[in-house]
Order: C-alpha cells, then structure tokens, then sequence
C-alpha cells in the first residue's frame, strides 16, 4: 500500500470522495441532526460539497495541495449555513495553510494539516473533547495518526488507524451530553444520540481512506 503521492490529485480524490460519500449518507445524517438538532446537517454538507465540486472542477490543475484545501474551505464557508460550514470551512483552510504552497507533502505534512484543521475547529467553536460534537472524531484521528507517524509506519497505515479512531470517536459520542452547539439546548435529552458532526467528520476519514488506497483508483 505504501507510496501514494500525496499530491493536489490526492487532495481532489479526497475531496471527491466526500462529496460521494455525503450523498450517500446525506439522509442518515439528516437523521441524525432530527434528534438533537434541526434536521439540516446532511443538507447542509450536500450543499456545500456539491459547490466544492463544481469549483474544483472549474479551477485550474496549476494549484498546489494547499491551495485545494484552501478553495475548498472558502467554498464551505460561503455555502453552507449553520454551524458547521464554518466549521468545516475553517478546518480545510487551517489544513490548507498548514501545506503550504508545495506541490507535495509526506506523512509529516499531512499530520501538520489534520493538527491545521484542529486547531482552526477549536479555535472558532471553543469545544473539547467530551463535548458532544465533530471534535470528539477529529481529535482521536490525529492522535491515531500522529502516533503511527512517530511509529514509522507506511501512510496508508496512519491514515487507516486515523479513520478508525475517527469511527470510535463517532460512537462515543452517544452516551454524551451536548455542551456545545445546537444540541446542548436539549441538556439531558441530547444523551442516547450519535452526534451529527462527529458522524460527518468520520465520513471525511473513510474518504482520506478511499484516497490513499489504490483499489479505489478511478
Ligand atoms: P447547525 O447546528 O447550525 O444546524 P449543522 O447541523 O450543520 O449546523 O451541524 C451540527 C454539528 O456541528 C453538530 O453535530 C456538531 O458536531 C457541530 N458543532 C456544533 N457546534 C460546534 C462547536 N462549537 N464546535 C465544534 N463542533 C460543533
Ligand atoms: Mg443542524
């Protein structure tokens, strides 16, 4: 599995396969945000992706990986409403920044982008682990990750632990109580619920998955 170019291809592959997977998942997400919210979480990322894919099909194959996730990031945060767009948006572009403007990056690079993408979450939303939202996926994956890294395992492995504690992360949220976001209005009753947006940042890491392994090639 080892020697995928980490590359702007992979960052578009990557890209394209959350847009696919958020099509399929758009109504177990809207599920989701029924319960403990207001039922647009799935609606909400279809939106946004469905513009992202449009705007990465009409920019030029001249820009770097960084800047990808950059455009991405800005398409986000002018599409998508609520809360999560500028969430989402934020984080591609704190990746994005993170790489910089090289036409490649290694293991290191992508931790530096997930670590990018943290911070930038945190930083708008203020939430931490435990709080019942996208962050308690995110922060396990880039733990998982960066300890493959330090490990010296193959990229592919780092990424497959990652999208696995991303998974772990997601199902943890549902004995939470929401302290943050919509859901939090409901205190006690957001309790018994998997989080939306824990649910959809998984979704991002089975498609980082999806890019870094050859079988699922186009
Ligand atoms: P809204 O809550 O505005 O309707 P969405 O339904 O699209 O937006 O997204 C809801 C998700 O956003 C939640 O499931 C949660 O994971 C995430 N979220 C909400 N507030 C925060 C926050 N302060 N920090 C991190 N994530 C948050
Ligand atoms: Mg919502």
């Amino acid at each position: 599995m080892g020697g995928v170019a980490l590359d702007a291809g992979f960052v578009r592959r990557w890209m394209e396969g959350i847009a696919a997977g958020i099509d399929e998942e758009r109504d177990h997400l809207t599920q989701l945000d029924s319960a403990i919210g207001d039922a647009d979480h799935g609606v909400n990322l279809a939106r946004g992706f469905a513009a992202v894919r449009a705007k990465l099909a009409a920019s030029g194959d001249e820009a770097g990986p960084g800047q990808v996730l950059i455009t991405v990031g800005s398409t986000l945060i002018s599409t998508v409403g609520g809360a999560s767009g500028p969430l989402y948006g934020s984080a591609f572009r704190g990746a994005g920044k993170a790489l910089g403007e090289a036409g490649s990056f290694d293991a290191e690079g992508l931790l530096s982008a997930l670590r990018g993408a943290l911070d930038a979450v945190q930083k708008l939303g203020a939430a931490a682990e435990g709080d019942k939202t996208m962050v308690d996926a995110l922060v396990p994956a880039v733990r998982a990750f960066e300890v493959e890294v330090r490990a010296g395992h193959d990229v592919a492995v780092a990424i497959r632990r990652a999208r696995e504690a991303a998974e772990e992360g997601m199902r943890a949220t549902i004995p939470m109580q929401a302290r943050k976001g919509r859901a939090s209005y409901l205190g006690a009753r957001s309790v018994g619920h998997q989080d939306p947006g824990a649910t959809s940042t998984a979704l991002v890491f089975r498609a980082l998955e999806g890019a870094a392994s050859p079988a699922e090639w186009r």
